[in-house]
């Protein structure tokens, strides 16, 4: 019952720039045109007989399971630790720093996708984002900045999303 993801461009034109149908949304230019070794669907623009993966141009190319990956990223902007994502779904941590990685090269789409399908905040879309930006300091180096572990109150950085007046 996975409903198609309407808000992504995927496969919506030709990725052709020679082509005349280039960037042109619903020119009926499309076919399917059988499934990568993936599993996932490609395309054939009929004007200039260019085949694509109509994941092309989405924060989904190249990604095996675009619903693994929603789910992640959902369970990531819920703070689920890469460890609890791993018992969960199976997914490694590398590859959900990917997916991350990809997410954060789309944001609108990512929002748009987690907002609708997973019901994902918009405090918790800022926690996911957040976590990028924390993903740097790869597992390595261990600072223990000594912080209590219930948090002490104040220094958080990014707590304020624009904009959200709250009562
Ligand atoms: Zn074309």
């Amino acid at each position: 019952m996975s409903q198609p993801l309407e808000v992504v461009p995927a496969g919506s034109f030709c990725w052709n720039e020679q082509c005349p149908d280039y960037g042109v949304v619903a020119a009926g230019n499309l076919r399917r045109y059988g499934k990568t070794p993936g599993g996932v669907q490609r395309l054939q623009c009929k004007r200039c007989r260019k085949v694509f993966a109509a994941t092309l141009g989405t924060p989904f190319y190249g990604i095996r399971n675009p619903d693994k990956m929603l789910l992640v990223l959902s369970l990531l902007a819920e703070r689920v630790s890469l460890r609890g994502i791993h018992r969960m779904t199976r997914v490694k941590p590398d590859t959900t720093l990917v997916y991350l990685e990809r997410a954060a090269a789309h944001v609108q789409i990512i929002e748009a996708l987690l907002q609708r399908s997973y019901q994902v905040t918009r405090v918790q879309l800022d926690a996911l984002w957040a976590f990028v930006g924390h993903k740097g300091e790869k597992g390595g180096t261990s600072k223990k900045r000594s912080a209590a572990p219930s948090g002490a109150p104040g220094q958080s950085t990014w707590t304020h999303g624009c904009g959200s007046a709250a009562p």
